[in-house]
């Protein structure tokens, strides 16, 4: 079943999944069991973990729990690594052109400074040799380890956004917008980009996430269940301004 089956009544955005905690009303004409909770993938619209419910309320406290517990449900469509392509194309236009050289030791020290800032422990460094003229550099999520191929900062970077990122969040997308936000942060933090910059291009390529559907928060600071501020569930919620304003309060001057 899909979510275009489903009338959302009320629904909730997780951005380390990409996806959504949702109740609503299905449209299939089913008398019995006709409200339905549970989740879905932004990229899929599959509808995961449901279950159906005789009247709206139960459906309704049925996803207000779901948002209570510290477990999300696992499932392949909450990994899926679906704006790798658009991350590197903005990486490649807006970041790239910031990049410079450094040494061995030079990276050793910013991984030490960042991991210190993050309270992650340091991965150990591998300052791969490129042999075909090929350079090449991950993060090696089981081994907690950074391959780096390339000789410059971006790339350093965006491995450690790896590392803070698997550090915290586990079957997630490995380049989704829980990745992109840490990122966006490092390259502000660590390389000076601007950061009203990097928010504007990174959300014109679409790559930030929901940023304006309701999180967990919106529903857990109203015991009404209704969005704070008078705002409709359909309405832009201006998260965007609020992100980009909590990340220059936490960004040095
Ligand atoms: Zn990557």
């Amino acid at each position: 079943m899909k979510i275009s089956d489903v009338r959302i009544k009320q629904r909730s955005y997780e951005m380390t999944r990409d996806g959504y905690a949702f109740y609503g009303e299905r449209l299939d004409n089913k008398t019995i069991g006709k409200y339905i909770a549970g989740w879905y993938a932004k990229s899929t619209g599959n509808i995961i973990e449901r279950k159906t419910f005789m009247d709206r309320a139960a459906a309704r406290r049925h996803f207000l729990d779901e948002l209570g517990k510290p477990d999300r449900p696992e499932h392949d469509d909450f990994e899926r690594d679906i704006q790798k392509r658009q991350l590197y194309d903005w990486e490649h236009k807006f970041i790239d052109p910031f990049a410079f050289e450094i040494t061995r030791a030079q990276a050793e020290h910013i991984i030490d400074v960042v991991c210190a800032d993050y309270h992650v422990e340091p991965p150990p460094l591998h300052w791969v040799e490129s042999e075909d003229g090929m350079y090449r550099s991950h993060y090696d999520q089981q081994d907690h380890e950074i391959h780096m191929g390339h000789r410059d900062n971006i790339t350093l970077l965006h491995e450690l956004a790896h590392a803070i990122d698997k550090t915290n969040n586990h079957d997630t997308p490995h380049h989704g917008p829980a990745f992109v936000w840490i990122a966006i942060e490092l390259y502000n933090h660590y390389a000076r980009i601007s950061l009203p910059y990097m928010m504007k291009s990174a959300s014109n390529k679409g790559i930030l996430g929901d940023v304006r559907a309701p999180t967990l928060l919106n529903h857990f600071n109203d015991r009404n269940g209704q969005l704070p501020l008078g705002q409709k569930f359909d309405e832009p919620a201006s998260e965007t301004e609020q992100k980009t304003a909590l990340r220059q309060d936490i960004a040095p001057v």
